[in-house]
């Protein structure tokens, strides 16, 4: 009997993987197709600047509607387009499109793109952010460039080259996902960021009341002296948002203030995001 539950199981173990393998290649095949079946959208998640209540900045996050499964995770078809080589391509249908998009807002709002430690690996990246620039005629300065640590992780001159060129064209570059990585610290020496965006895992467990808090507390301390702008991602709650404001944190982005959101509700959060709410405004009214 436990004999033929072992055949059962390794025959089902077959099955799943050979489905997953499936699930895989048609995904894969599936994914070189999207860019021309128009199959992929920029979505805009505002950034709000903690001083002044805000929105300084969107980042743009890719989505993928499938015609059969519907909406794909780019934390699922990322990893695959890097895999298979179409990141670069991929990648830069994402900055036109954004930088694009911000030359229709207002002048102090800026664009955050992500970049793949895999288009590092290109000569072409320094060439396509400048032709992106050059298209779209955005000042270099609204644009911000977001990396990974893993990025870092071959500490390769090439990619600190990348990363000076851009600077030396004006465009920010932000550390993202800060305090997940093996040596979070130590890439803070390598090379000097324009922002650190404290990893959503501390945010969440702000309420939790242990070491999180103390962790946020220092990372915006470190950067703070070392003059860089430190935004707190995966904000969801006004508790959140009030410790990350009092512990001197710049800026927030979070589904506390919204989501990522196609283009077209980009100016109803503009407007809306900081705006005074219906009670701020009822004393005036009644002194009136
Ligand atoms: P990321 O760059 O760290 O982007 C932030 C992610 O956190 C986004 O997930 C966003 O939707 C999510 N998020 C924002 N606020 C909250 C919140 O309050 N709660 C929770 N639970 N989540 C929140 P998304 O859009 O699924 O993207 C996942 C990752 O995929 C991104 O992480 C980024 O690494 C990558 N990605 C997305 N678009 C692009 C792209 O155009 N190019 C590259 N290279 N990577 C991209
Ligand atoms: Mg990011
Ligand atoms: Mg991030
Ligand atoms: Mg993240």
């Amino acid at each position: 009997r436990a004999k033929s539950d072992g055949r059962n199981g390794f025959r089902f173990f077959e099955q799943e993987m050979d489905s997953s393998m499936q699930h895989r290649r048609t995904l894969e095949r599936d994914l070189r197709l999207a860019l021309q079946k128009d199959e992929f959208e920029v979505y805009y998640q505002p950034i709000v600047n903690t001083g002044t209540n805000r929105v300084s900045c969107f980042e743009a996050l890719l989505r993928w509607t499938h015609p059969e499964r519907g909406a794909v995770s780019p934390a699922e078809f990322i990893p695959l387009a890097e895999e298979i080589g179409l990141i670069g391509e991929i990648g830069n249908w994402v900055l036109e499109r954004a930088c694009d998009a911000a030359t229709d807002w207002p002048a102090h709002v800026r664009i955050a793109v992500n970049l793949s430690p895999a288009q590092f690996r290109s000569q072409q990246l320094v060439d396509q952010v400048a032709r992106a620039l050059e298209r779209t005629g955005l000042d270099p300065r609204r644009l911000e460039l977001e990396i990974t640590e893993s990025v870092l992780l071959r500490q390769s001159e090439l990619v600190l080259s990348i990363l000076k060129q851009f600077r030396g064209m004006g465009v920010r570059v932000s550390m993202d996902d800060f305090g997940t990585g093996y040596s979070s610290l130590g890439y803070l020496r390598s090379f000097p960021f324009d922002k650190i965006k404290i990893d959503r895992s501390f945010i969440r467990d702000i309420e939790k009341g242990g070491d999180a808090l103390s962790i946020i507390r220092a990372i915006t301390g470190l950067g703070t002296s070392l003059g860089m702008t430190t935004t707190a991602e995966g904000v969801e709650t006004l508790e959140q948002l009030n410790q990350l404001r009092s512990e001197g944190c710049n800026e927030v982005q979070g589904f506390y203030y919204s989501p990522a959101v196609r283009l077209g509700a980009v100016p109803a959060l503009l407007t809306g995001i900081g705006a005074p709410l219906p009670a701020d405004t009822s004393p005036q009214e009644n002194g009136a």
